[in-house]
């Protein structure tokens, strides 16, 4: 069974049509990384997934389940409300901007959405944050609050969160691009540690080293389109259209 299954996804911003007929497949325990240049739709993309925005045209099924499906006019029906908020709890997603609670400590961030949306008691709750916080190697910073870590260490902290919900599919929206250099390299770890762990993942990335390493698929998005997708080996190595090559040309 495909964890994410997306045919023929459009959507459009007033005139400005941003996804123009999407198809896009992931298996169970596969990472495909997206790559592409800006404004080329990666984002929104994305964010259709889980509902932060939702398609004008096409159908999307995850694990099996209709979020959305294409009605006969050619527009969209999406599934019901506790239907649809069920199916993007299996979704947990990581954005470039952290957007940790800033008035709540490191603990409190992780523990807030499995209690409030989930009803988890805070009990059974606070063990499971802290083996998360381990994993992410942030144990110690249990207690304290968001201004006091460094941009790899919110990061890291947000990726605990979202595994808090205990999603089946983690998407990353450049999850790196806000960090200074020398930080990117701990929130990479954790991730390559999700995807050795057969964690399902979409992640937006301009890391073109860590594409290549951990990607079991990369795709090349342009102006609201699929361009190419392929192994790490094939797009990286035999980029077949003149688009892919000119872009990986400009990220050398
Ligand atoms: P990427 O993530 O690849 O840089 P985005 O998905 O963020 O691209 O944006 C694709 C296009 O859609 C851009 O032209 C962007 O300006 C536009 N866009 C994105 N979100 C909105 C919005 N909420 N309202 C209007 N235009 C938007
Ligand atoms: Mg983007």
């Amino acid at each position: 069974m495909n964890m994410i299954c997306l045919k023929n996804i459009r959507k459009s911003f007033n005139n400005l049509e941003v996804l123009k007929g999407i198809d896009l497949q992931v298996g169970q325990g596969e990472v495909v990384a997206i790559i592409g240049p800006s404004g080329s739709g990666k984002s929104t993309l994305l964010r259709c997934l889980n509902r932060l925005e939702t398609i004008d045209q096409g159908c999307i099924e995850i694990e099996g389940e209709i979020l959305a499906t294409e009605t006969a006019d050619g527009g969209c029906q999406y599934a019901r409300e506790d239907k649809a908020r069920a199916i993007c709890h299996k979704m947990g997603m990581v954005f470039q901007q952290f957007n940790l609670f800033p008035h709540m400590t490191v603990l409190d961030n992780i523990i807030e959405a499995p209690m409030i949306v989930k009803g988890i008691r805070r009990e059974i709750i606070i063990p499971e944050a802290e083996e998360l916080l381990r994993k992410v190697g942030l144990a110690e910073k249990r207690d304290n609050y968001p201004s006091r870590l460094s941009g790899g260490q919110k990061q890291r902290v947000a990726i605990a969160r979202a595994l808090a919900m205990k999603p089946d599919i983690m998407l990353f929206d450049e999850p790196t691009s806000a960090l200074d250099p020398e930080l990117t390299g701990e929130v990479l770890k954790a991730m390559r540690q999700l995807a050795q762990e057969h964690m399902t993942m979409l992640v937006v990335t301009h890391e073109m080293a860590f594409a290549r390493e951990v990607a079991h698929r990369v795709i090349f998005m342009d102006n609201g389109e699929i361009v190419e997708s392929g192994t790490p080996e094939q797009l990286f190595g035999k980029p077949q259209h003149d688009r892919t090559k000119a872009f990986l040309d400009s990220m050398l």
